[in-house]
């Protein structure tokens, strides 16, 4: 999907939301974030070990996570999906990307949380499962997150309305 169509899918709010978030960037910024947008990105970097059975998932560039049985890892996070195996037939891949339909994108996105007090452990929690509230609260307070992933919550955000899909915390 290139950037013309992925705006043309946007509702009008969204489309105000996109505009507005591009006041005060240069013609160089917002081409970049054009083409983010239409690169294919990783949304989901799991696997599966055919012989342990294992899925394991790199959630950050440094997360290296290896299965039960030590045969199969990954790593990358969503930067990147580096897999280490023997042999090809050792492991499933079960990465999703940004050209999934959003039906899979919002079953396999996760958001780290430290819970609402920001003192609980670290966990995450998949996009489909957050409460509205959360989203919000997300939106409005966390200004360091990529418009790739802003973008993501606005989605989720609309495809929650389209679909009369309530989550309470
Ligand atoms: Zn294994």
């Amino acid at each position: 999907m290139n950037f013309a169509e992925y705006f043309c899918e946007l509702s009008v709010l969204e489309q105000l939301r996109f505009g507005s978030s591009m006041l005060g960037k240069t013609k160089e910024e917002i081409k970049e974030i054009h083409n983010n947008m239409e690169t294919k990105r990783l949304i989901l970097n799991s696997i599966q070990c055919k012989h342990c059975l294992d899925i394991i998932t790199s959630h950050s560039v440094h997360d290296y996570v290896t299965c039960k049985c030590g045969k199969v890892s990954t790593d990358g996070g969503l930067e990147y999906q580096h897999i280490s195996f023997t042999s090809k037939l050792d492991f499933k891949n079960l990465a999703v990307y940004s050209t999934d339909t959003f039906d899979k994108i919002r079953e396999s996105f996760s958001w780290g949380s430290y819970g609402k007090s920001g003192k609980e452990e670290k966990h995450w929690i998949i996009l489909k499962d957050m409460s509205d509230n959360h989203i919000k609260a997300i939106l409005i307070t966390q200004k360091q997150i990529s418009d790739f992933i802003r973008n993501l919550f606005i989605k989720e955000q609309q495809y929650r309305k389209d679909n009369n899909i309530t989550i309470k915390e």
